[in-house]
This record gives C-alpha cells, structure tokens and sequence, in this order.
C-alpha cells in the first residue's frame, strides 16, 4: 500500500524489474509477486489484496505465456485489455505491474524448459500435454526477473498450485508459495478470464460444475465412499446442464492427485469440462 501514494511502476524491461523489487527489499520492504496473464477479474484481484494484506510492495505480472498454449488453443484469441488491466491495477494500489514483451521473455536462442514435477502428469497433463512444462518454465523466469519473497496463486488453478509448490521445494526456491480460495459469481461460477468467450446461454449453462463439485461434496460429507457413485452423480448434474464435453471428473488425493479405488477424506474434486468451445475447469477440496 505504501507504493500507492508514489504512483504505480509499470515496467517492461526483465532488468528494471529486478531492480525495482530488489531496491525495495533493500529499504526493507517485503515484495509479494502476483503472476498472471491478465484480463483481470476479481479472482486477480483478490491475488493482490492478499499481497498486499502482506508485503509492502505488490508486483503484479502480465503476460500471455505462450509457452503453456497448444497450437490448438486460445493463445491468439486470449484477451489482452492492457489499459483496463492497468486501470484496476492502480485503483487497487499496485506498487509495480511488470509487462513483458514476448521477445524480452523468449528472446532468440531460448531453449531451456522445465521438465514439471510428477504431479502434472494427470488430469490436465493429459488433456494439455506440454501446458505445465509452459507454466512452470514462466513461473520459474518470473521468480528469476522479480525475486519477491512471496507468490500468489489461486486454487482455481489447482494443479498449478501443486506443480508450482513442488518446484519450489525441488529447486530450493527462495520465495513463500501462498495458495489464495477461488473467487466465483454470486451463482458459484469460477471467475475466469475465458468466462468472456461464453455466450448468455453457455454462462448459465457453466454454473453446473459448481453444482456438480457440491453435489460431491454433499455425497462424501454424507458418508458416500464409492468414487463410482460419486463421479456418476456429479457427471449426471454437468450433463443435466447439457454439458457432454467432460475432460474429467476426479476424485483425488490433494497432495498428489492420486486416485486410489477407495475415497479416503481429503479429497479434491476436479472438473474440466467444455461449454460450447470454451474450456473451463473448477475444484473443491473437502475435508
Ligand atoms: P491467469 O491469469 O488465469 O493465469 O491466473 C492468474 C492467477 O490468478 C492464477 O494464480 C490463478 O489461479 C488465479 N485465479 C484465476 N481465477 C481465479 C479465481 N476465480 N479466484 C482466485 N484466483 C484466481
């Protein structure tokens, strides 16, 4: 908050980044870095009040990683309302807002990715090979450019926050991984920033995988232990929307997205599922 008072940063050079945040932690302030690829919606939001309740200084990243698209997918037609972006992110009091050109990240000659932590083989690791291998190769080059000293990441993007922790761990990170509850619509839909691909009809037809994820957890927290039983109901409430396109429906171990034959709490239900061409995906852990 106290950069709100000196105006907001907006940087586009990896190096005049570095600097801003290691001139702040040099004065003693603590740096907290908020990734993400903008279209921003109160889920980010939330991301940077996190941070914000937290460290001094919010360094807020916006860039469209191409790395963690598939040929297929919505890269080109993912939105990019720069000016707005910026225009919530000043009302917000961001002290920093980091906003890489493609070259500045991918510069001719770059060849080094990582290779992602076991927990991105399912689920989305099926359906979106190559995605985490994308996101943990950015999330690694935004620690390296902004070297804050604590992330932010929504559950929303469950597995994400799995990969992301466990390549901190694995490669000594020297920063703190905070994981932040999802944002939905007063009707439980998740906030994200494809909900804009969805037409009137789509929107209310999406609300079904909140509906879905509670009607899981209603079956285990009333003592249902058959993952048959479990997936086959929550499949049931998708498809009664008119949602057929079902990438998965999972009932997992939250450490490790394993699925062992018998459900043991905790668990996390996980759903991926496309409404017309859009493709969502949504969670709940229960206890
Ligand atoms: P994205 O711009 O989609 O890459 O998301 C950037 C960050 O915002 C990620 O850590 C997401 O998990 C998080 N995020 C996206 N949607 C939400 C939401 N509805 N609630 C909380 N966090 C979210």
């Amino acid at each position: 908050m106290a950069a709100a008072g000196r105006g907001m940063q907006v940087i586009s050079d990896p190096a005049e980044a570095r600097r801003a945040v290691r001139a702040a932690q040099a004065t003693g302030q603590r740096v907290g870095l908020v990734p993400t690829m903008g279209a921003l919606h109160a889920g980010h939001l939330a991301l940077v009040a996190a941070s914000q309740s937290e460290c001094a200084v919010t360094a807020v990243t916006i860039f469209v990683n191409p790395s963690q698209f598939a040929p297929h997918e919505d890269f080109q037609r993912y939105p990019r309302p720069l000016e707005e972006d910026l225009a919530k992110l000043r009302a917000a009091g961001t002290g920093l807002v980091f906003v890489p050109d493609r070259s500045a990240i991918y510069p001719p000659g770059f060849s080094t990715y990582v290779e992602p932590p076991s927990v991105a083989a399912p689920l989305e690791g099926v359906i979106r090979p190559g995605h985490f291998r994308g996101v943990a190769t950015i999330v690694l080059k935004l620690f390296q450019i902004l070297p804050a000293d604590r992330a932010y990441f929504g559950q929303k993007d469950y597995q994400q926050t799995l990969v992301v922790r466990r390549m901190a761990t694995d490669f000594d990170l020297p920063i703190e991984i905070r994981v932040c509850d999802t944002v939905r619509e007063p009707d439980g839909l998740a906030l994200s920033s494809r909900n804009q691909y969805l037409s009137a009809a789509e929107r209310q037809q999406a609300t079904a995988l909140y509906r879905s994820l509670e009607r899981g957890a209603e079956l285990l927290r009333s003592g249902q232990r058959s993952r048959q039983s479990i997936e086959h109901a929550m499949r049931n409430e998708l498809e009664a929307a008119g949602i057929n396109a079902i990438d998965y429906i999972a009932i997992a171990n939250p450490e490790t997205l394993a699925e062992t034959p018998e459900v043991q709490l905790p668990v996390v239900l996980l759903i991926a599922a496309r409404v017309g061409t859009t493709r969502l995906i949504d969670n709940r852990i229960v206890h």
